[in-house]
């Protein structure tokens, strides 16, 4: 006999969302993404991560079928380049069979009525689904209907400056091994987390690969006010653009480098921070869920929890997230609502998500004292 399986709603299609639609695709659930981006080419950097759980959850081994590009970093993990990561998701899920990809489709709100869940659109079209997981990040819009008193997450007290550059242009390339891991340094209330990472196309050959930087800022508070990328209690709710990073706060950023970083990074950081282009500003954003899923919507990923970079565990968690859930809707029994399912869901993952964003606030508190300490 055929089991139905519920209509699945994903809404966001990045790593969250991609992962867990393989996850349920390949046990067998079918699912639909929406997706408001097209196909995205930003979106991260340097992520460090566990292909062996990232190959258990969507049943596909990266290490071998259409190879991730990733240089070691230390034990068992891995680093990889945040689009090269994306592609190979949404590459898999384009031909998965019982994936549904839509992109530049925005939704605008989620509610439940009875035992469905109602989706509007951007356009004003809506639809309804037995259930919808919302994958949407930081600024979840699915996470309204969740916990609709406490829609928003909060700004840890410093951002992120990053970004991707080609080593090839760089004077000369970087005297730093492929194996070379994560570089991390603490200076004059900064710190800075430097790598060395395959080229775009997979190249590991010096001269031909990626030099990531991360580069945590205490000091700019006023200025994600005045862009409007908080508000006024604190929340996040938004990201500096390359647009929006003046020539001032470039040239800022530059004359501080030559001061903060030393040799093998000084010349990518400068070319990165000085170079109009893909640099980010990425205000911290921690949230603490109280619930993940109420009534037929869920969120995981980013929408889920909200932790520091620091943690390296963003991106690792919404694997988890895409496992546990999966797997629950693969094994489910066809009696069993989609309600009572993502709240056992919601029981599997909620000590262990609130703990991890303790841990990161922590990390943030040790930062921002740190930050405090130079500031005098
Ligand atoms: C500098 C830095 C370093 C990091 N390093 C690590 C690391 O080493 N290891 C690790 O595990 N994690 C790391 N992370 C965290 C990791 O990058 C994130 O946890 C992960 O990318 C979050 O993915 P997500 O899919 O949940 O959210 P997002 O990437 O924010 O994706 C949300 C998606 O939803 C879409 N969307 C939003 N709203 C709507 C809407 N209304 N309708 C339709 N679509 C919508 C967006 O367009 C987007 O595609 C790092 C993060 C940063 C900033």
């Amino acid at each position: 006999m055929t089991v139905k399986h519920p209509d699945i709603l994903v809404v966001g299609g990045s790593l969250a969302g991609l992962t867990f639609a393989l996850a349920s695709a390949s046990r067998g659930v079918p699912v639909r993404i929406v997706e408001r981006a097209e196909r995205r080419t930003l979106g991260g950097d340097n992520l460090n991560i566990d292909l062996a759980a990232i190959a258990r959850t969507v049943n596909c081994d990266l290490r071998v079928e259409a190879k991730l590009p990733v240089v070691r970093a230390f034990r068992d993990r891995h680093l990889t380049t945040w689009p090269a990561l994306y592609g190979w998701l949404r590459d898999r899920a384009a031909e998965m069979p019982g994936i549904t990809l839509e992109e530049s489709h925005a939704v605008a709100s989620v509610a439940a009525e009875g035992d469905r869940a109602i989706v509007t659109f951007a356009d004003g079209t809506s639809t309804t689904a037995d259930a919808v997981i919302g994958a949407d990040g930081y600024h979840s819009v699915v996470r309204r209907a969740v916990a609709p008193d406490q829609p928003l997450a909060s700004y840890a007290g410093y951002l992120v400056w990053r970004r991707l550059v080609e080593e090839s242009a760089l004077s000369a390339p970087i005297a730093w091994p492929t194996e070379g891991g994560l570089w991390i340094m603490l200076e004059q209330g900064y710190r800075l987390v430097a790598a060395v990472l395959p080229g775009r196309d997979g190249s590991l050959e010096i001269g031909r690969r990626q030099v990531t930087f991360a580069w945590f800022d205490g000091r700019r508070d006023e200025l994600l006010r005045r862009t409007g990328c908080l508000d006024s209690d604190r929340h996040v709710v938004g990201t500096l653009s390359a647009h929006a990073i003046t020539a001032e706060v470039r040239e800022e950023l530059s004359a501080l480098v030559p001061r903060l970083w030393p040799e093998p990074w000084t010349e990518a950081v400068a070319y990165g921070v000085r170079t109009p282009g893909a640099m980010r500003g990425a205000p911290i954003a921690e949230y603490k869920p109280e619930r993940l899923a109420a009534g037929p919507i869920a969120i995981i990923g980013d929408a889920a929890h909200g932790v520091s970079p620091m943690t390296g565990s963003g991106y690792a968690t919404a694997v988890d997230d895409a496992f546990v859930l999966a797997t629950m809707l693969a094994e489910r029994d066809a009696a069993e609502p989609p309600a009572d399912l993502l709240k056992r869901y919601e029981r599997a993952r909620l000590p262990y998500t609130r703990g991890l964003v303790d841990h990161s606030r922590r990390l943030s508190a040790d930062f921002t004292h740190y930050v405090a300490s130079w500031l005098g």
